[in-house]
């Protein structure tokens, strides 16, 4: 039984994480916690723009791929990282 270099990684290892596309990760837009997506807060002084979000009442922020953990990579599936089958 002799082994041959995967044909998935080529012999990396490692392969494009599936997950991500690549990307490490994705841009993801969630509601405002500190104003609820008002983009204003109440305060003991009056109604202000929220500082956490700029008024937008969204938050965008880079979330990590969980799979790759934001390298973008992944150990090959097909060889489970041998870079052999
Ligand atoms: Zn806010
Ligand atoms: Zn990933
Ligand atoms: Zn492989």
């Amino acid at each position: 039984m002799s082994k041959t270099t995967c044909p998935k990684c080529h012999g990396n290892k490692k392969v494009q994480c599936p997950y991500c596309d690549g990307e490490g990760g994705k841009t993801v837009t969630e509601t405002c916690s500190k104003c609820s997506g008002s983009g204003w807060v109440t305060t003991s002084w009056g109604t202000i723009q929220c500082g956490a979000c700029d008024g937008k009442g969204v938050i965008e922020y880079f979330k990590k791929c969980v799979h790759c953990g934001g390298n973008k990579i992944v150990d090959c599936p097909y060889c489970m990282g041998t870079g052999e089958v």
